[in-house]
């Protein structure tokens, strides 16, 4: 690994000021969980490492009902999983997080870390984009919002200029009567995903009608796939099995998945079918018992 000079900032001002004084030659480290990879393979050689684990002010989970949820960029993995808070609003982000990777990792890995890192196998990604999440990110006096779903730019590649940091995930509050539900296909338990999927299911409450649908696809893509198609078979209509395993077919059919060492393309696309049904069912049985995840 290249030497580099090592920052370790206690505050969001001074991490942004050491960001815009080094820019392109600066990256910061978080949980260094994908970070320290991607240097030792070679990927990134900064001159300048930024650790902002250290920023005390970013790790966080607020919530109120009028606003929704707030995460701080440094929340760990394992206190997303373990927050009543979460647990009881947005049992989905729970759930997802049980499933990424093990406990030791989701100790330590940070949100912002994973959604700034861009790998399109990752698990947070497709469930805060069914949830509508938007992104808050800072430069030097500067703040824009940004949502989850145009985050993602192609593999490793987000919406981040070399002088800007993420610093707070903000999702709303779900409409009434919403169901979520998050699956992936793992070897083992908290393995990365071969595929994963998340979807959302808006139900009207007086004829039982699909409103809203979002179904959003992890690793068969160079970003989080959203497949629209599969959205629209449900929009408008009472849903039973039937309709399910169409927008599974649906959503099968979109992307164009890579072959690796995991899985071909093909099985890719097969899985994907079975898994948008069977979560799209969870969905829709948390959104008939008026639960908002
Ligand atoms: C063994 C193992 C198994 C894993 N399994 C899974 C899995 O099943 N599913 C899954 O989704 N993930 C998985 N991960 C990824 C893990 O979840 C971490 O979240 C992820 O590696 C990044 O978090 P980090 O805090 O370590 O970020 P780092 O590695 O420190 O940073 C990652 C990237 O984000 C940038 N960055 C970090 N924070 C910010 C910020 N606030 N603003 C701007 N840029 C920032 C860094 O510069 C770097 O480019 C796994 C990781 C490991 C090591």
């Amino acid at each position: 690994m290249k030497d580099f000079e090592y920052f370790a900032p206690k505050t969001v001002e001074e991490a942004l000021s050491l960001l815009s004084q080094h820019r392109e030659e600066a990256k910061m480290i978080a949980g260094g969980q994908s970070m320290l990879v991607t240097m030792r393979q070679g990927l990134l050689a900064p001159e300048n490492l930024i650790d902002i684990k250290g920023i005390s002010a970013l790790d966080y989970i607020n919530f109120n009902e009028k606003e929704g949820l707030r995460i701080g960029a440094l929340t760990t993995h394992r206190a997303i999983e373990k927050s009543p808070i979460i647990q009881k609003h947005y049992e989905v982000l729970s759930e997802m997080e049980v499933n990424l990777a093990t406990i030791q990792t989701r100790n330590w890995g940070t949100i912002g870390g994973n959604l700034c890192h861009g790998d399109p196998a990752g698990d947070p990604a497709p469930v805060l984009i069914t949830l509508n999440a938007m992104l808050k990110v800072n430069r030097v006096g500067q703040e824009r919002i940004v949502a989850m779903e145009n985050f993602s730019k192609d593999f490793l590649e987000v919406d981040l200029g070399p002088d800007e940091m993420l610093t707070e995930i903000q999702v709303p509050i779900p409409k009434p009567h919403t169901g979520c539900a998050h699956e992936k296909l793992m070897q083992m338990q908290g393995d990365s995903g071969i595929i994963g999927n998340a979807v959302s299911i808006t139900l009207n409450p007086t004829n039982g009608v699909c409103e809203e649908a979002r179904i959003v696809l992890s690793n068969v893509s160079s970003v989080p796939f959203r497949a629209r198609k599969a959205e629209s078979r449900l929009i408008g209509k009472v849903l039973n099995d039937d309709l399910l395993a169409e927008a599974g077919q649906a959503a099968s059919e979109e992307p164009d998945p890579n072959s690796d060492m995991h899985a071909t393309a093909e099985y890719r696309r097969e899985m994907v079918k079975v898994f948008v049904r069977r979560t799209a069912k969870r969905a829709l049985e948390r959104a008939k018992r008026g639960l908002i995840s």
